[in-house]
Order: structure tokens, then sequence, then C-alpha cells
């Protein structure tokens, strides 16, 4: 018997569960395997926050239902961040949302959002449960091209009008997994004019708003001026407070699209665990400093990332945020090339730029969000195996 919907058996291969199975084979057979492939900080979740947890979860006022859209707490919380970070005012019964992470959030926007058939256009390369969301839904994929000249802003020139004028969604990501590109304002202001022009929605996905190095600062969907009028932003507590596991995001802008996804949503969770949601709410009115003191371990990796992979004749420009490198593969290997040789002969894994969609071919991604000891070790062995020494 075969119980899966036609949709879910269409679904876009994950072309990583390969590699995880060969892993697993790996290691089985006694090889020690290191990950750069994660996508998740190996830095514990802040001591401040998981005190408010414990402390909230002894109350049993707090083992209720959460309200449907979030405790007014945590999105006054997101609010008052917002206000403070970007100096965006936000209201938090109408534009603000809690989520059970990003991901859902993002994931049920689109079938809040799209007709079967129509058209999202999404970053290529780009997070692969965008196209994942949108095949569920039973629409269509369109792509904006990243441009790798240009720190990998969307290439808005090239893409055909269209593919702007069949489109109902557009989504951006900022810092960028997985090409770690970033972008100033005028990205964000090109965006919001198309989305006027062709009558679009922009759901812009900033999971690493605040994982960021030296003096930049990722800016807002909704510093721009009339952003609010067509588009949302998410965001998450898993990257920048190391609490992926916790599931714990939230959505801002305008009230319509949040609306949608509130409809959708009350129909089919019941929001977060309350103490989760204060104890997030702690973690988005802190100093940030605990924020500072993870990208200060991750620029430090990144440092001498950037430098092995230098002496292996791999340039790569020095991102601004996020905790992954985006790398060209050697001259003569294609992306699933080298990513299984370096796994079959160094037992290093990194994710393979197809992963990422189709431009993402000919790349690989290093994660950063691994313990420092396991990533000199992981770059010796590569180093060792495309230079011998
Ligand atoms: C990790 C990640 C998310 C999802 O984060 P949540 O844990 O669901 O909040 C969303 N977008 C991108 C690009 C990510 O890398």
């Amino acid at each position: 018997m075969d119980f899966h919907s036609e949709r879910v058996q269409t679904l876009p291969p994950y072309i990583f569960s390969r590699v995880y199975k060969r892993k697993k084979e790996l290691e089985e057979s006694g090889m020690d395997i290191i990950d750069l492939g994660i996508g998740a900080p190996d830095l514990p979740t802040p001591t401040f926050v998981i005190d408010e947890l414990v402390k909230e979860a002894y109350k049993s006022s707090n083992h209720r239902y959460s309200p449907y859209s979030g405790s007014q707490e945590f999105r006054e919380a997101v609010a008052h961040f917002y206000e403070k970070h970007y100096g965006v005012t936000l209201n938090p019964d109408e534009e603000v949302l809690t989520l059970i992470g990003s991901k859902e959030g993002i994931a049920n926007l689109i079938s809040a959002v799209i007709n079967p058939t129509e058209t999202v256009m999404v970053p290529d390369p780009g997070y692969p449960v965008y196209e994942s969301a949108i095949h569920l839904a039973g629409g269509q994929t369109t792509y904006l091209p990243l441009e790798a000249e240009k720190d990998f802003q969307p290439n808005f020139q090239q893409t055909p009008k269209t593919d702007y004028e069949k489109s109902k969604l557009l989504i951006l990501n900022y810092p960028n997994n997985p090409t770690a590109g970033t972008v100033e304002v005028d990205v964000f202001e090109k965006a919001v004019s198309l989305a006027r022009k062709y009558q679009f929605a922009i759901a812009h996905d900033a999971a690493y708003d605040l994982v960021t190095f030296g003096d930049y600062r990722a800016p807002s969907l909704l510093e721009v001026s009339g952003a609010k009028e067509i588009g949302v932003e998410f965001g998450s507590l898993s990257k920048s407070f190391n609490m992926t596991g916790w599931r714990i995001g939230y959505v801002v802008g305008n009230r319509d699209l949040i609306q949608a996804l509130s409809i959708v949503k009350s129909n089919t969770d019941t929001s977060q665990f309350l103490p989760i949601q204060k104890a997030g709410a702690k973690a988005l009115l802190s100093d940030l400093s605990t924020v500072s003191e993870n990208n200060q371990v991750y620029e430090g990796r990144l440092d001498f990332v950037m430098s092995v992979l230098e002496e292996m004749g791999i340039h790569v420009k020095r991102p601004r945020g996020t905790f992954f490198v985006w790398a060209k593969v050697p001259e003569g290997w294609t992306s699933m090339e080298f990513s299984s040789e370096l796994l079959e002969k160094a037992g290093v894994i990194v994710t393979p730029g197809n992963a990422f969609g189709k431009s993402g071919e000919g790349y690989f991604r290093i994660s950063l969000s691994v313990p420092n000891e396991r990533l000199n070790e992981a770059m010796s062995r590569m180093k060792y195996l495309l230079t011998n020494d």
C-alpha cells in the first residue's frame, strides 16, 4: 500500500539524504566523520534564557493553551525589539504573530497566500523549504537568481518581466543561507518597488538577522517605507540565541498577510508552550551581548576556515553574516563529486551546493557551527586530500 499523496510523492528529492545514509554506513564501519553540513548552532542557549524557562515551567498558570496568536508578552517583546533594533514601530496585536519556529510560518504563509497553480518567486540558490512548501501547496516556483559577483544580491534586472507578472509572492533571505550574502537596505527598496509595480507580496526570511560580523548591521525589510503595505518578515530565535530545538520565532509586518497566516495556523496548531514564549521574550529584550559573543566565536572560526581554503587555492570573499562559508569547488569537480570524495576519503561532510538549487552547482557550503577542534581537524583533512600537505 502506498498512502503518500501525489504532492508528497512528487516532492523534490532531498539531495542531502543520500549523504546521511552514507555517513551512517561509514560510521558503522568505524570511520570518524566530521559533519560540516550542520545548519544549527553548536553553542548552548544562554543561561538566563534557560533560567526563565525553568522558573515559568513550574507555574501551573503556564500549563494551559497559549492564545492562538501567541502570548501578549512575547508579541510585545518582538515589537520592542523592532523599535529598538530597527526603529520600526509595530502593533503587537495585529502586526506580530508568534511562530513555532520560523520554518512552519514560512510554509504555512505560502499555503495561506497562494491558490493551486499560482507562482512564488524564490532565491536561487535558496533554503530548500521554500520550494517544498510551494509544491505542497500546489503552487509553481520561479527563480530569482543571486549574483555571485555582487555579494549574492538578487539579480532583479535579469529576471524576466513575465516572472514578476505571474508571481503572487517573492521570498527573500538576508543574511543568506546558503551563500552568506548580505545586503544594504537599497536591495529591499528595489524589491518593494517591484512588488508595488507588479502587485506581489514579499516575505523576508531574516533567520540570521543578528548573526553578523564587525560593524555590519543587517537591515530589516520593514525599514523601507511602505514595506508594511506588501510585506512580512520572519524572525527566529534559533540561530541568534542557539535555540533551534525550542521552536520559537515570529512574523511581523503586513496585517492582511499575518491574518491569512493566523487563520491557517489557528486551524493547525495552538501556538507555543507559554514558558518558551516567556524565555524567548527575555532573550529579545536582553542587551544582545550573548549574540555578540557567539558572533565573535563564528568570526574566529571564519578567519581560520578562510585561511585554510586560501592555502588550498580556494578564495572566498569574507562574509558579513551567517555561520556559513560558501565556496567554489576545485576545478574539475561537480559539487556532488567533491562532497562525496571528501566524505569517502577524508570523512568530512560538506553540503553540496546543488542541494540548494540549480545555481548552487559548482559550490559547497561549510558550516562554522562546529566546535573549534573538530573544525580544525576537518580543515586539515580537507587540505591534505587536495594538496597532500
Ligand atoms: C534555520 C533556518 C530557518 C528556520 O529556523 P527556525 O528554527 O524554524 O526558526 C529559516 N530560514 C533559514 C534560511 C534558515 O537557515
